[in-house]
């Protein structure tokens, strides 16, 4: 072994499954590919696909295409289309040459139309689409053959022509393949394999107006890619057989292995495009990119780095059965990756003042302060301090109960990185309203500690009013209230009312001003902090990513839940 250990193989049953093909030599190389329809933003969901076809692509010296499976023009854009690569890129994950399109290959696709057809295994069918439901039976009956089941080969080829012609209006004729509608897999009921939809496509315009189904394009799409594992979640399993049809009765150049795996469902929170468009559309959030949605660009503008999810998928692992993570595994991933990577900075969220009445007036110092003690390369920063400071208003009581040990009148505290102070006196305003602390402080305390050796049993984050830098701090909480949305109804009425606080007027120290999106800090005792897209020179906005300790779990326990 060498001295550069490798880390131990992470492995699943796909993975297995990919060794084993590879040492029989049943394939020289792998090629995978993630598949998604550009209908919606990618969500952390979609991650797990990534990470696995990616990420067994690269443990196996093979090659993992993008596809955009792009089939259904009603519900795609070319946004969606840029979005994914922006977010696939993001994760960490590079497609080189292999971009490729679904709609690149709707030529070939019709050309095996017409070939199912002439073997006398596709045919044109008048029933409408309700007819088609209808006859189509249940789990336990059987379907009933369309009337037009036995149409001749000439007769439906003249029609297929006609309907990509543009002959008929949408829905008045489909093309399906004739395979058996006394199947038990439903899929296999001759399914719909062309329908009319008079629509533009976002890349072929108006060429076609006759569009493959889904399940038409997409395994032979893998079969043209030459994609040896076509890896895909469960509810694919009883579409394998159909994929497996196609592939035997038309000429492909390759057959491509589906293996289905669990998708990734975590609690608290919603993965599915469908949903996640519904939040956007009706205003329920501030577009895809919230930094509450579950989508990687909300989670991206959020400060969330993308190894914390890579971690998580790695943690989750690959499985066949069904689960749900906790939300709260993914911010331990989080926090695990930004405890040991994030600088610590000070910021006061809720400010209330305190002026050290015996600190000259006008005069004021720098102090070092430890960047992350979990990395001693991180060094250290110097911190100005001066007479007028801003504490954290929750940090002072003036009427403490026992086991408040912070700030309060006839006490000393330690401010980190600075010195003791002892509050003398309260001052308010006409309601009653605490406005102002003055305090005196101990020389001798320089650093934070004090020379006699007496103890205080706090210490306290401070920013100085004089060279603070103001920003906004948007908090955030779950953006669903319970752990399985639309559990018991519309999972709309279960988003969390609560789920962001904004601070106004928050103070920082002025280190933290030329942070950008994508850095990530720690405010000492308050949690982890990016700044948002919004943020501005001289407009600081910063989101809380995750806070220090998991609140929810507590809360929930209060909750009796
Ligand atoms: P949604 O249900 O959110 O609409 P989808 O499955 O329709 O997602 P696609 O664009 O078809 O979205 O997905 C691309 C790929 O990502 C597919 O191979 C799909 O199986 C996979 N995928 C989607 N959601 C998940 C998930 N939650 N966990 C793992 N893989 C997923
Ligand atoms: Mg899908």
């Amino acid at each position: 072994m060498s001295t550069n250990e490798t880390p131990a193989e992470s492995t699943d049953f796909i993975r297995d499954i990919i060794r084993e093909d590879l040492a029989s030599g049943k394939h020289d190389g792998t090629v995978t590919r993630f598949p998604p329809e550009p209908n919606g933003y990618l969500h952390i969901g979609h991650s797990k696909s990534i990470c696995l076809n990616f990420g067994i692509a690269a443990e196996t010296g093979g090659r993992c295409h993008l596809r955009f499976d792009d089939t259904n023009p009603i519900k795609e854009e070319m946004e969606y289309i840029e979005s994914i690569q922006t977010d696939v890129r993001w994760l960490g994950f590079d497609w080189g040459e292999d971009l490729y399109y679904a709609s690149d290959y709707f030529e070939t696709l019709y050309g095996w139309a017409e070939e199912l057809i002439e073997a006398g295994n596709a045919y044109v069918d008048d029933l409408s689409a309700d007819e088609i439901r209808e006859y189509r039976g249940t789990l336990t009956e059987p379907g009933r053959p369309s009337p037009y089941r036995d149409r001749e080969p000439g007769e439906n080829l003249d029609l297929l022509r006609r309907m990509r012609a543009g002959e008929f209006a949408d829905g008045e004729r489909v093309l399906r393949a004739k395979i058996d509608m006394a199947s038990g897999n439903i899929n296999l009921r001759d399914p719909v394999i062309y329908r009319i939809m008079h629509v533009d496509h976002p890349r072929t315009g108006d060429a076609w107006c006759i569009y493959p189904t889904y399940d038409f394009a997409h395994g032979q799409s893998d079969a043209i890619e030459h994609i040896t594992h076509s890896l895909c979640t469960l509810e694919f399993e009883g579409h394998r057989p159909l994929y497996d049809w196609f592939v035997e009765h038309l000429s492909v150049p390759s057959a491509p292995r589906q293996i289905e795996f669990a998708r990734l469902n975590i609690s608290s929170t919603v993965l599915s495009k469908r949903k996640l468009l519904r939040l956007v559309k009706e205003g329920h959030v501030d577009g895809w990119d919230d930094p509450r949605m579950p989508t990687l660009s909300g989670i991206r503008r959020r400060g969330v780095p993308p190894e914390a999810i890579r971690n998580l998928i790695d943690r989750v692992g690959v499985a066949k059965r069904d689960s749900v993570v906790d939300y709260a595994l993914f911010e331990h991933c989080i926090r695990e990756l930004l405890n040991k990577d994030a600088e610590r900075r000070m910021a006061v969220l809720n400010p209330l003042k305190i002026v050290i009445t015996n600190y000259p007036e006008g005069a004021s110092e720098e102090l070092a302060a430890v960047n992350n003690p979990e990395d001693p390369d991180a060094g250290s920063r110097m911190v100005p301090f001066g007479r007028e400071l801003y504490i954290e208003r929750d940090d002072f009581m003036e009427d403490p109960p026992k086991k408040f040990f912070r700030l309060a009148p006839g006490r000393e505290v330690r401010l980190r990185y600075a010195y003791f102070i002892t509050c003398n006196e309260v001052i308010k305003d006409s309601d009653g309203e605490i406005v102002e602390l003055r305090c005196t402080y101990d020389p001798a305390t320089k650093g934070g500690d004090a020379p006699d050796g007496r103890k205080v049993k706090a210490t306290l984050h401070w920013v100085s009013a004089a060279h603070a830098v103001e920003a906004e701090v948007r908090l955030y909480d779950h953006l669903f209230e319970v752990e399985v949305p639309g559990a018991d109804g519309d999972f709309v009425d279960d988003l969390n009312p609560n789920s962001l606080e904004i601070r106004s007027g928050c103070k920082l120290e002025p280190s933290l001003g030329p942070f950008v999106p994508g850095e990530q800090v720690q405010f000492e005792r308050l949690g982890y902090f990016a700044p948002d897209t919004d943020s501005k020179e001289g407009a600081l906005v910063f989101n809380r990513i995750v806070t220090l300790r998991d609140t929810w779990a507590r809360i929930r326990k209060q909750q009796g839940r």
